[in-house]
């Protein structure tokens, strides 16, 4: 968990102003330091500038594509990235989460679920140090996995996901625990999307020779072996 009396600093990039202040408005009611700009330049200046916590970037802006702006970021920081699209913009998210974005979602968005993604990169980015668990390597820095010595290429959630079973080796994490700290959300009884993510996960790791490493407990939810 973050800090609480640790205030985080977040940069809002979105041109469109009347969804900036009553974000910054918003965001600064939850305890946050919030500063904003209105173009994809001068976003990537208060990037290096200010160095914040997270960036939450429009899709949309006038002079950069957002895509552009996060692979910028991406390229030499490990500041967290939440981009903000128009719905239609959702079909490219994979895209998105390619070009170095951690989450996205599309407006018009509950303020609440804004805040709960953010808690969720905040989280993340304070896991700590390389762990090793039998022949499996998780490097939360620099978000990479290994088995053994070869890396097991996780998508953002994927890495998210086996990084909060690791949280506690053996602990049983519920569906709802695991669909609450890595998604940010309940989803519908019916999503399957939990149990999607660990068979790739276990797909992955399989192919790199990993095997049994995550545990199914049935009607319960999932667990890494010691
Ligand atoms: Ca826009």
């Amino acid at each position: 968990m973050t800090n609480p009396t640790e205030a985080k600093r977040i940069l809002i990039v979105e041109d469109d102003l009347d969804i900036s202040r009553l974000l910054k408005l918003e965001l600064e009611e939850t305890g946050f330091i919030v500063s904003h700009r209105d173009t994809g330049m001068r976003g990537l200046s208060a990037v290096r500038e200010e160095k914040p916590d997270l960036v939450i970037l429009d899709l949309g802006l006038p002079d950069m594509d957002g895509a552009e702006i996060a692979r910028r970021v991406r390229s030499n920081t490990e500041t967290p990235i939440i981009i903000l699209t128009a719905k239609d913009d959702v079909a490219t998210k994979v895209d998105l989460l390619n070009s170095g974005a951690d989450d996205y979602l599309a407006k018009p968005f509950n303020t609440e679920e804004l805040v709960a993604r953010i808690n969720v990169q905040l989280r993340r980015r304070t896991l700590g140090s390389v762990q090793k668990i039998g022949l499996l390597t998780i490097d939360p820095s620099r978000r990479q996995v290994f088995w053994e010595e070869d890396e097991v290429r996780l998508s953002p959630r994927e890495f998210e996901l086996l990084s909060y079973l690791a949280t506690q080796i053996g602990r049983v994490y519920s569906r709802e625990e695991i669909e609450e700290n890595v998604w940010g959300e309940e989803l519908p009884p019916s999503s399957n999307v939990v149990d999607v993510h660990i068979a790739n996960i276990r797909g992955k790791l399989r192919d790199a020779g990993g095997f049994g490493m995550i545990r199914t407990v049935r009607g319960i939810g999932y667990a890494i072996k010691g």
